[in-house]
């Protein structure tokens, strides 16, 4: 259920609709919208008597929720989420504005797969700072499909993003698979990311919807719709408003790509959810020559951003190097998108002078 305030409703009255949600033993969730506030009830077993709240003062509407997620959904908020990250200096004084995920401006987050080495990841953040792009990305978890293959630095690799953020301004998305890694990342990136295999893992999706961090959800590769949006949903249940949905891809019979780009799941996620939906052309096609177009039709089809992966010297990447840009295309890439973006009516940053050079031998 969800009980929608008059637009003049006070703050007061707002907070004697929530408490007596609470007192019933169900959670309220009050989402503050541009011309009302709209309260979210979850935990309730059953559809409540409407009367309960119909006579509250500051009461607009109470609205039954059809669709089998709430806190997602328009109907609870009709405004695009904007995820906000503060302002912060770096290291030598540089002011580096707020970045958004989910505004007029789009998001770019670029980085290698994996942090495979200070050297290199300082490279690559280079590169990705003078680019524009204001998010970066890099695994120090690596959920790989061989337990062979490199899993990632682990702590030691979060501490390098950490400095990359003081360094470049740069900030940090990066996966966590557990609670133990999350715990970490919590401590030193910007913003959780949730991979594509643990979409479903729903103790995991309770626990990052207790962080004070906004979570980077990717897309399960075989989650219908419905699917991804109740994994966000799973998030939000637990007060964690701040999620970017990624569509990365999923398993189809195609064999031309790594996976299939499921590009009309964007406007069908901007048709039900206020949450932002960024793409992912890297995992998405798994290879190189595929990035760049796929990155301009999701921009073209109404993204609110992209995930890339960008690597200097990709043919000696521990992980997916087959799938990153080279540093001059991320330019490019960064070029068309400005271009195109222009049609969206969205806007994407301009590159950045940066003054703060890598100063590492690239490997
Ligand atoms: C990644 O972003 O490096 C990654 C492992 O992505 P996904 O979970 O989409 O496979
Ligand atoms: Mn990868």
């Amino acid at each position: 259920m969800l009980i929608v305030m008059q637009a003049h409703a006070t703050e007061e009255q707002v907070a004697a609709v929530c408490s007596k949600i609470e007192a019933l033993g169900f959670r309220a969730h009050s989402m503050p919208g541009a011309g009302r506030t709209a309260i979210g009830i979850t935990g309730n077993p059953g559809a409540l008597d409407t009367g309960l709240f119909d006579e509250m003062k500051g009461v607009g509407e109470v609205v039954r929720v059809t669709k089998p997620f709430k806190l997602v959904s328009l109907e609870v908020k009709p405004d695009p989420t904007i995820i906000r990250f503060a302002a912060l200096k770096t290291d030598s004084g540089s002011n580096i504005p707020e970045a958004t995920i989910g505004g007029n401006e789009l998001a770019v987050i670029a980085g290698p797969c994996s942090i495979e080495s200070r050297d290199q990841a300082f490279a690559v953040a280079e590169r990705v700072a003078r680019s524009g792009a204001k998010f970066f990305r890099g695994g120090a978890y690596k959920p790989r499909t061989s337990p062979y293959s490199f899993q990632g630095l682990a702590e030691e690799g979060l501490k390098i993003l950490a400095e990359i953020r003081q360094r470049f301004g740069l900030r940090i998305v990066t996966e966590a698979v557990d609670d133990d890694s999350l715990a970490l990342v919590e401590k030193y990136a910007d913003m959780i990311q949730v991979g594509a295999r643990n979409m479903q893992n729903f103790a995991l999706l309770k626990r990052v919807g207790r962080s004070r961090l906004p979570v980077f959800l990717k897309r399960g590769m075989a989650a219908s719709l419905e699917d991804f949006l109740l994994a966000a949903e799973y998030v939000m249940s637990e007060g964690n408003y701040n999620v970017a949905l990624c569509e990365r891809g999923i398993r189809t019979f195609s064999d031309h790509a790594r996976n299939t780009l499921d590009l009309s799941v964007v406007p069908a996620v901007h048709r039900l959810s206020h949450l932002p939906i960024l793409v992912d052309p890297s995992h998405a096609t798994g290879q190189r020559f595929q990035i760049q177009p796929m990155a301009r039709a999701a921009i073209a089809a109404g993204a609110d951003g992209i995930m890339v992966e960008c690597h200097h010297a990709p043919e000696k990447a521990l992980s997916d190097g087959q799938q990153a840009l080279m540093p001059d295309q991320l330019d490019h890439l960064m070029d068309d998108i400005r271009r195109i973006a222009t049609v969206v009516e969205r806007t994407v940053a301009a590159p950045r002078a940066v003054t703060e050079v890598a100063n590492v031998a690239t490997r």
